[in-house]
This record gives structure tokens, C-alpha cells and sequence, in this order.
């Protein structure tokens, strides 16, 4: 009995892990959908450094965009600290760049102010920035900032006015809210009066949602999401839709 329980579970044991087996060494995404090819050319050379404090559980979830900002960028620009807390002990550097005068944080607190309005890099002597995202999702970026009080005596922005976000198969808890990559390139574009980064840096995300929506996921503004939420109501009369609403099970 016991010889054929382990004999069951060595068998189930694939003979080549399935992680193992083709996976882009770059992106570390299994190669069908990889999103290098949207990468640039070579890695962008921004003056500014993106400083990403990434909460554990972000790791877990199978698409990011946090990975797509560093490839995009020169390794120097784009450095990555995990944990729910920041600076921790671990967290090498990390306290010399949260004390720098040019340090600041996305992040819209109360009197955050419009980044568009921050002095820009090189504009009457102002140094490149240091800007700190939090990488989570709302929720994971609140508790950080919350368990961080170091986070709480940087300089915070806000950005206003953004576009819609071009990650439109990750579900965005707001209109207006972007993905990491997204808010990161938007930002330094800005801080450094460069347009052309955002768009070059959004490149995978721009080439990841292409072949997704190719092989069949459903947008959220697709025609047929917006039928079935706006139109389909409509057809059926703002009644009719009450009640099934009300009663789900008439519509069954
Ligand atoms: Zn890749």
C-alpha cells in the first residue's frame, strides 16, 4: 500500500519541471508569452532613478508590469526593495536614498502636489530625482505607506489628469489608475521634460495587450462589455432590468 502511494507520487512528478522549460531568461515569463520583443532597442538612460518598494504578495501575481520598468532602463535607474515595511534592515541603500533632498514619492496624500508642476531635471539647477512607487495593488501600497513613516517626510506627488490606463486586461480598481510601469515612465517623462520615454518605456505593455486581445481576452471598454453594461439594460427597459437584478433568478 505504502510502496504504491510513493510509487504514485514519484510518478506524478513531471520528468521536466514545467518552470524550467522554456521561459525567457530576460522577463522570466514562459516564452509564448513573453513581452522582450516590446522592450527597447537598449536600455534607456534616463538622468532620473525609479526606486520601486515591492510589496511580497506583488511577486505572486502573474502579470506585472514592475519588470518591464527595470528592463527598460539602465540597471543603475531602476532599483527594486521588497517587503511591507521600508527602509528595513535588509533594504541596503535604501536609507541613504530616502534621505536625499531629491527624493520624492509617488503617492497621493493630502497635500501631494501635481508632479507637472515640480521643477524639472536640469531647470535652474535642479538634479536628477530619485522617485519611490509603491508596487502593490491599492490596497498592499496603502499599508505600506501606512507602516513606513519614513515614506511620510518625502516630497509627494501626485500625478493629474493621467490618460487611461493601455493596461486594459488587468482590471484597474478607478478610472485613472495605472499600472506601475505606466505611472513610472509617465512620471519621469515628465520630470525630465521628455515625452518620447513614456512611450518607449510602455512598449511590453503595449506589446503584451496586443497579444493578449489577439488570442481572445475581453477588454473592459470592448464593444461587448460596454453592450452588456450599457446597452443590454437599455434594451430590456430600465424596469425589467431592476427586477433581474433584484431577482437574479427570473433571468435564469
Ligand atoms: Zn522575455
Amino acid at each position: 500500500m505504502e510502496d504504491s502511494m510513493a510509487w504514485e507520487e514519484l510518478s506524478g512528478i513531471p520528468a521536466d519541471p514545467p518552470e524550467m522549460r522554456n521561459r525567457c531568461l530576460q522577463c522570466r515569463r514562459p516564452v509564448g508569452v513573453c513581452w522582450c520583443p516590446g522592450l527597447p532597442s537598449s536600455p534607456l538612460n534616463a538622468e532620473s532613478r525609479i526606486i520601486i518598494l515591492q510589496h511580497p504578495a506583488e511577486v505572486k501575481r502573474c502579470l506585472r508590469t514592475a519588470p518591464m520598468l527595470s528592463l527598460s532602463l539602465e540597471p543603475d535607474k531602476c532599483l527594486t526593495f521588497r517587503g511591507k515595511k521600508f527602509p528595513g534592515t535588509k533594504h541596503e541603500g535604501l536609507v541613504e536614498i530616502l534621505n536625499d533632498e531629491n527624493t520624492i514619492l509617488l503617492y497621493p496624500t493630502a497635500d501631494a502636489v501635481d508632479i507637472a508642476e515640480l521643477p524639472r531635471v536640469g531647470v535652474d539647477g535642479q538634479s536628477p530625482y530619485n522617485l519611490v512607487l509603491l508596487d502593490g495593488t491599492w490596497p498592499q501600497a496603502k499599508a505600506i505607506y501606512h507602516c513606513s513613516p519614513a515614506l511620510h517626510e518625502l516630497r509627494a506627488c501626485k500625478l493629474v489628469g493621467v490618460p487611461a490606463s493601455e493596461y486594459v486586461i488587468r482590471t484597474q480598481p478607478t478610472e485613472g489608475c495605472l499600472s506601475t510601469l505606466e505611472s513610472g515612465a509617465l512620471s519621469l517623462s515628465i520630470l525630465e521634460g521628455k515625452e518620447w520615454l513614456k512611450d518607449a518605456m510602455c512598449g511590453p505593455l503595449r506589446y503584451l495587450c496586443k497579444f493578449q486581445l489577439d488570442n481572445g481576452a475581453v477588454t473592459h471598454q470592448s464593444k461587448e462589455f460596454l453592450i452588456k453594461q450599457k446597452t443590454y439594460p437599455k434594451l430590456i427597459g430600465k424596469r425589467l432590468a431592476k427586477q433581474l437584478r433584484m431577482n437574479p433568478q427570473l433571468s435564469s
